[in-house]
Parts: structure tokens; C-alpha cells; sequence
């Protein structure tokens, strides 16, 4: 209601104020889903709030982004298991696609917003791996209208209450068994994001809720990723040399365009922790990563179905509300 001030107002509209109060309440948007009067306002709603965004950046950070462009997320603490290298990756690959000609329909602005401890290294190491490719890519006049970077500097709630109500595609793409729960996938579903991520954390519930055709899934199962751990038997190397997609990828992270704009130490570290280590298997899942975010892609095409996507995630996100959650311990063990 504070941050998303447009989608409030505009839910009082349609379905009364109850749900200010009752989350479940939300669902009653369901009975719009087919309504395009109502699915248009809805990308309206989110194109002023990508406006507002875009503004906000401009005016904090001097950096300039397309408002008709694709905003696509991942926003959170950094950490390898978060894997911002995997998305970081199929930046460094779309580059590399639209240099050879292959240009997107729609520009995608692939933005990232992260905090990482002080001695953490190859967080570091992945900060600085993101700020090269947004150096490369916004300056390079070719590939700049299609695809943008952005590195938001310093997040925190502030940042987050004006990034999230302007997001199209919320990036939850940790490696399943990995998080324990996971909210910022939450706030992106109340906001009309779809999210794009594995089967973990609250992605799993997020995934009942809305069923398969509101959420793009991908990526190996928590069962087969403990089984690699019990087995040590995943070796991201053989991911690469298999895989000219990956490896043209991976190669540019050391790349003579990368050195002359970042540091050796921190890209080198980076390269070759993820071809001899790779603890959380971004090798792994970049293949189907890759596939199911162009898929996501392709669907954002389609505005109509695009929009009613958007409604069921708000419609299913007050399952969330802290409020349900208190109701059922009470109910289930304080009895009170
Ligand atoms: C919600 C939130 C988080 C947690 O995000 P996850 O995607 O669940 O890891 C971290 N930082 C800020 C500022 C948040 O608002």
C-alpha cells in the first residue's frame, strides 16, 4: 500500500478495501481475469511505476534505461548460492548474440541489486564481474538499445519499495535445497512480477499457487542436486567443454574487452572458481536457465496474456500475509 501506491488504489477499485486487512481477499481479482479493460490498466499501473523507477535511477545514479523495455530483476543479498553469476552469464551470452546479429524484440533492461559481506570474495569478485558488463555493454552504441545493465547502487528497502512494483520478470534462481524460504520472491508476486526461478525456497509455493502456466520453472531438482553433493560427482568443467554456449560465455569473463575495463585479480578469481569449483552448480542449470528466461521473453510478447499472469500472482500472493501464518500456529499448536 506505501509503495505501490497506483496497483492500491486501483485494487480498492475493483475488489474493495477488505483485503487491506484480509490478504486472502486478493483472490477476488481472479473474477477480472479475463477482462482486458482491467488487464490493461494493470500494464499501465506497472508501466508508471517502470517510469517512476526509471526516473529515480537517472536522477540517484545518471544511468539511463528504456521504459518500454523488459525489467528483468534479481535483487538481494549477494551470494554464490543466489547465483547472480548464472544471470550474469546469460547477459554475457545475449551480448554476445546480439553482436552476431541476433537482435531481441524487446530491449531488456536486466537489472541487479545486491549487498555482500565485507570478506566475502567471490561475492566481490561477482559485484565486479556486473560492473564490467554494464561498463561494456550500456557504452557499446550497437548492443545498448537492446539490452542495458544496471547495478543499483547500495540496496536496501528504500531501493527495493521502488523496484519491485516496477518489475516484469523476478529472478529467484538459487540452486534448489539451497534457501531456506525466500520473501523477496513474495513482494515481486504481490506486484504483478512473474517470477522466473528453480523448485526452492517459497518458489515451490509460489509455483502451487499460481500453477505452471503463471511461473517459469526450471533447473535440477533439489533431490538430484543433494545426490551431486553425496556423490561429489558434478564437475562443472565437463558443463563447459561440452557446451560451445557456455564456454564462449565463460571464456569472456577473461576476455582482452573485460580486462581492459575491470581488474585481472577479481576476473580470473571468478573464472576459475566457477570452472574448478562451482559449488552451486551454475554449470549445471545455465542451459535450461537460458531456455525457459527466452521463453519468458517471448510470452512478455503476448501483452494480454502477459497481464493475466500478472493478476493471478497478486491475486494468489496474500497466502503470504504474515497474518495467515500467526492463524495457523495458533491454530495448530498455542491454541490460545
Ligand atoms: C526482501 C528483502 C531481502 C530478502 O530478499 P530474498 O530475495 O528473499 O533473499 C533482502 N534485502 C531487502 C532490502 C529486502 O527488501
Amino acid at each position: 500500500m506505501h509503495c505501490n501506491k497506483g496497483l492500491s488504489r486501483y485494487l480498492d477499485e475493483m475488489i474493495g478495501t477488505g483485503w487491506h486487512k484480509d490478504a486472502d481477499e486478493l483472490e477476488k481479482l481472479l473474477s477480472f481475469a479475463d477482462d482486458t479493460k482491467v488487464l490493461n490498466k494493470l500494464l499501465d499501473i506497472k508501466k508508471e511505476n517502470k517510469r517512476a523507477l526509471a526516473a529515480y535511477l537517472k536522477e540517484t545514479q545518471g544511468v539511463e534505461i528504456d521504459e518500454n523495455s523488459i525489467f528483468d530483476i534479481q535483487i538481494k543479498r549477494l551470494h554464490e548460492y543466489k547465483r547472480q553469476q548464472m544471470n550474469a552469464l546469460y547477459v554475457i551470452h545475449k551480448y554476445l548474440e546480439i553482436k552476431k546479429g541476433k537482435k531481441n524484440t524487446t530491449p531488456i533492461t536486466v537489472i541487479f541489486g545486491a549487498k555482500a559481506a565485507p570478506a566475502y570474495v567471490i561475492a566481490k569478485d561477482i559485484i565486479h564481474l556486473i560492473l564490467c558488463l554494464q561498463e561494456i555493454i550500456n557504452k557499446d552504441s550497437e548492443v545498448s538499445p537492446y539490452l542495458k545493465v544496471v547495478m543499483v547502487e547500495n540496496y536496501n528497502v528504500t531501493k527495493a519499495e521502488k523496484l519491485i512494483p516496477a518489475c516484469d520478470i523476478s529472478q529467484q534462481i538459487s540452486l534448489a535445497s539451497k534457501e531456506a524460504s525466500g520473501t523477496g520472491n513474495m513482494k515481486f508476486m504481490l506486484n504483478g512480477a512473474v517470477t522466473l526461478g528453480t523448485m526452492d525456497g517459497a518458489n515451490v509455493e509460489i509455483a502451487d499457487l499460481v500453477g505452471e502456466k503463471n511461473i517459469y520453472i526450471f533447473g535440477e531438482s533439489s533431490d538430484t542436486v543433494i545426490e551431486h553433493y553425496e556423490k561429489a560427482d558434478y564437475v562443472s568443467k565437463e558443463y563447459y567443454e561440452e557446451d560451445e554456449e557456455i564456454k564462449e560465455a565463460v571464456d569472456f569473463i577473461v576476455s582482452d574487452e573485460m580486462m581492459k575495463v575491470g581488474q585481472k585479480e577479481n576476473l580470473e578469481r571468478l573464472y576459475k572458481e566457477l570452472l574448478n569449483k562451482d559449488w552451486f552448480m551454475t554449470l549445471l542449470d545455465y542451459k535450461d536457465y537460458a531456455a525457459k528466461r527466452e521463453e519468458c521473453y517471448k510470452d512478455y510478447e503476448d501483452r494480454m496474456a502477459w497481464a493475466k499472469k500478472m493478476l493471478v500472482n497478486t491475486a494468489k500472493a496474500g497466502f503470504f500475509s504474515s497474518d495467515r501464518t500467526i492463524a495457523e500456529y495458533d491454530k495448530d499448536i498455542w491454541k490460545l
